[in-house]
């Protein structure tokens, strides 16, 4: 099937770079309806104006996932707009790296907020729509650091162990609703995820490693997510490992 998302509504956080744009794109090529939300919304602007000129439909919804009543109005926006919503892809995310005896607390916070917290809530919240729609599709976008830790990676392992236990918690709690859950635990991506990091030393050696290897791209990451939700209801693949093939 060329179009199996015909007729659905998508909804993407951090749909302006890296992974949640490429995955935006592929689910609208894939025939859903997709909303856009992350805070920078020239770069929304922009993936939605490559969407539309692809023939698909796309919706920016400017969002702070770390504010709650914006979590709140960008599912809400979603829903009314685009008409529902049958599959969030929570993407959104920070990684600052930093060994624990050097870390700001207030990176650590960032992380929380963001990766976790604005995933719960954002599921959280979508929850009493898919219900009513009788169904729905989570997408979480974890990480291998969700499975194994990293030194420097305290603060960041924190969440994504975080969003794997809260995920799976999840899932037991709406098998009854027609809710699938999916966990997506990406190795090296080249992004712009690794430009954030805060210290200079950590931040020149995850430079180097994205150019040591063949990393994956947002692209590579997208086709999982986009066979994930594709499968027929009675389908739930709950969690995918995707490493690039050079990663130890
Ligand atoms: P990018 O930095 O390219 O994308 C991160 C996205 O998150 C951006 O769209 C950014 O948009 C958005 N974002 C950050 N803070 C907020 C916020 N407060 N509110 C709303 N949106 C926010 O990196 P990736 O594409 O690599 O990251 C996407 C996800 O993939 C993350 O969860 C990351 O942890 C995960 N991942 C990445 C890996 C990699 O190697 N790159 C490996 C494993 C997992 P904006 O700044 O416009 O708000």
């Amino acid at each position: 099937d060329a179009n199996p998302l015909d007729g659905q509504v998508a909804l993407v956080t951090g749909a302006s770079s890296g992974i949640g744009e490429a995955t935006a794109k592929a689910l609208a090529d894939a025939g859903a309806s997709v909303g856009l939300a992350a805070r920078r919304e020239s770069e929304l602007q922009a993936v939605a104006d490559d969407i539309e000129s692809a023939g698909g439909e796309a919706l920016v919804v400017p969002t702070d996932v770390t504010e709650e009543s914006q979590v709140e109005s960008m599912i809400d926006t979603t829903a009314s707009e685009l008409g529902g919503l049958d599959i969030l892809v929570n993407n959104a995310g920070v990684m600052l790296l930093e060994a624990v005896a050097d870390a700001d607390t207030d990176n650590w916070r960032q992380m929380v907020e963001v990766n976790l917290l604005g995933l719960m809530s954002a599921t959280k919240t979508a929850l009493p729509v898919m219900k009513e729609n009788g169904g729905g599709h989570v997408v979480n976008v974890s990480s291998i650091a969700g499975r194994m830790s990293m030194a420097t990676g305290s603060g960041y392992n924190a969440t994504k162990f975080g969003v794997n236990g809260f995920t799976e918690a999840f899932r037991k709690e709406v098998t009854d609703d027609g809710i699938r859950t999916t966990i997506i635990e990406p190795g090296l991506v080249d992004t712009e995820l690794a430009d954030h990091i805060p210290d200079e030393d950590i931040q020149a050696e995850t430079e180097e490693w994205v150019d040591s290897i063949e990393p994956l791209t947002g692209e590579d990451i997208a086709r999982s997510i986009r066979f994930a939700v594709s499968q027929p209801q009675h389908v739930s693949i709950n969690e995918m490992l995707i490493r690039p093939t050079q990663q130890e």
